[in-house]
């Protein structure tokens, strides 16, 4: 089958039964509900763009496993080169999104489980590669959108898995049969996992043998008999809902979602499992799965922060306040941290190495410290862009006012024309753009794409502790050490 469309993808998703509950409702027509619909159209980007001729060197590669062109967010990288594109790829994204488009987190998934089922067949006999093997063909074939689910809740946080007081807060096998596993639990803040059409899910931490029941990982379609999704709320959602939103709603498109994903004893067959009970794989997995989103995020968050950047540099256009030496700091540093960002994401790249499954991972210290920088540098780059929008971004009248006919002054003038009289800035600049750069920048700074931008910089593919445990366990201070003991000419 050739590459979905984006309006064949979005046409896909009405065919699933997928359970999806928001604001105390089961929501029946979730594909064209105003709060979710710009999530999917987000989506639907990562096929349009793979449609067109000008990225198709980016967005599409040719199948390690059949020779096929396939989009490239359901490719097996096979070289540093790949894994490069790949980031290039999310940095295109998020300048023409301005949000986080979601499907990477299943590419992600595909890399890690394809090279860490390889390792466990080779020590088990096992044949959980074949039948991931099997599962990604088919997800190459008919072009589909995987999420990739990690994030258990984990419950009490001093506790491993099996000594919880609730067995749910980490997914477990509570059923083997001949035929399969039947699994019960939940995946928390699942990002894009509502549009997806099928799952995978992988075990959230490193596992004794004692959580034996909670290493798994398998693959499962959306809209699988007991499984559903709470769909997460973000700031200012219900904007989306308002009749006369325009220009409040910042980015009138696009948008991220997450939601919390329940598995309710959900049967597993076998040729879906790819990890039912080898404990010893399970960070392996999580390691590998991490990495790879935290080279993502070098990627997504950059081209982001390309919009933010944008968007600041108009706001002081508009004001025309362009030309001031500071604001020109202002941008130079913004780009800087930017651009930081970035090439983290580009070195962890091309620093890759083959796994012995024969795909390529990225260098795991180089994409915990792009990751690590990610916690950070966008709330400095927010900083500045507040600081150049001005207190008009928070305090402005509704985009309704500003459409407002009801006459208030005493010459007749409506509440339109007065907002766009005092809100008027350059003769030539319409006074609607100006509200419409400051509308992005608050939807991108504490709006809903902030929860892409900023808290998910924070806490998406791990929180910062989660690095610093990384970098402390590849940054080779022995090593370093012995550097400076021959340096010096110390023997012990
Ligand atoms: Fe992709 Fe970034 Fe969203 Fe993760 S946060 S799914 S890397 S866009
Ligand atoms: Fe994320």
């Amino acid at each position: 089958m050739a590459l979905m469309t984006g309006a064949q993808y979005i046409e896909s998703l009405r065919k699933l039964n997928t359970r999806v509950y928001m604001f105390g409702k089961k929501i029946d027509n979730w594909v064209d509900d105003p709060i979710i619909r710009p999530s999917i159209n987000c989506v639907a980007m990562t096929y349009d763009l793979a449609q067109d001729p000008q990225y198709e060197d980016l967005m599409t590669a040719t199948s390690s496993l059949t020779g096929e062109k396939i989009n490239r967010f359901t490719h097996l990288h096979q070289s540093t080169q790949d894994l490069i594109k790949k980031v290039k790829m999310q940095r295109l994204l998020g300048q023409k999104t301005g949000s986080c488009f979601q499907r990477c987190v299943g590419m992600d998934a595909f890399n890690a489980v394809y090279s860490t089922t390889y390792e466990i067949d080779e020590k088990y006999g096992t044949s959980y590669q074949k039948n991931f093997i099997d599962f990604l063909k088919m997800v190459q074939e008919k072009d589909l959108v995987v999420d990739g689910a990690m994030t258990d809740p984990k419950g009490d946080r001093g506790l491993a898995p099996h000594a919880q007081p609730d067995a749910d807060m980490y997914m477990h096998i509570v059923e083997r049969r001949p035929d399969g596993i039947v699994v019960r639990g939940a995946k928390a803040h699942q990002t894009g996992s509502i549009n997806s059409h099928w799952h995978i899910i992988m075990p959230t931490i490193s596992m004794k043998e004692a959580d034996k029941d909670y290493a798994v990982s398998f693959a499962c379609p959306t809209d699988a008999e007991g499984l559903y999704m709470v769909y997460g709320r973000q700031s200012c959602d219900t904007r989306k809902m308002e009749e006369h939103a325009g220009f409040d709603v910042g980015n009138p498109k696009f948008g991220g979602q997450e939601a919390l994903v329940v598995f309710d004893n959900v049967f597993i067959p076998n040729e879906y499992i790819f990890m039912a009970g080898e404990y010893e794989f399970a960070g392996m997995m999580v390691e590998r799965f991490a990495g790879y989103h935290r080279q993502s995020y070098g990627g997504c968050k950059v081209g982001v922060g390309d919009v933010v950047i944008g968007a600041a540099a108009l706001a002081a256009e508009y004001n025309g306040c362009e030309k001031a030496s500071h604001i020109k700091d202002k941008l130079i540093e913004m780009t800087h941290l930017n651009e930081t960002l970035y090439s983290c994401g580009i070195a962890c790249s091309a620093e890759g190495h083959q796994t012995k499954a024969g795909n390529y991972q990225i260098d795991l210290l180089l994409a915990n410290v792009c990751k690590q920088n990610i916690t950070r540098f966008p709330y400095e780059i927010v900083r500045l862009a507040e600081d150049i929008a001005g207190g008009l971004m928070v305090t402005m009248p509704s985009n309704v006012d500003f459409d407002s006919d009801l006459p208030v002054g005493k010459e007749g003038e409506t509440i339109g024309e007065i907002c766009n009289k005092f809100f008027k800035t350059k003769e030539d600049v319409p006074t609607r753009n100006r509200m419409k750069v400051l509308r992005l920048l608050e939807n991108l700074c504490l709006g809903a794409a902030a929860v892409g931008y900023r808290t998910e910089s924070m806490h998406g593919a791990g929180s910062p502790q989660a690095q610093r445990i990384m970098i402390q366990r590849q940054g080779n201070i022995q090593g370093k050490k012995q550097l400076a003991k021959d340096i010096t000419g110390i023997e012990d």
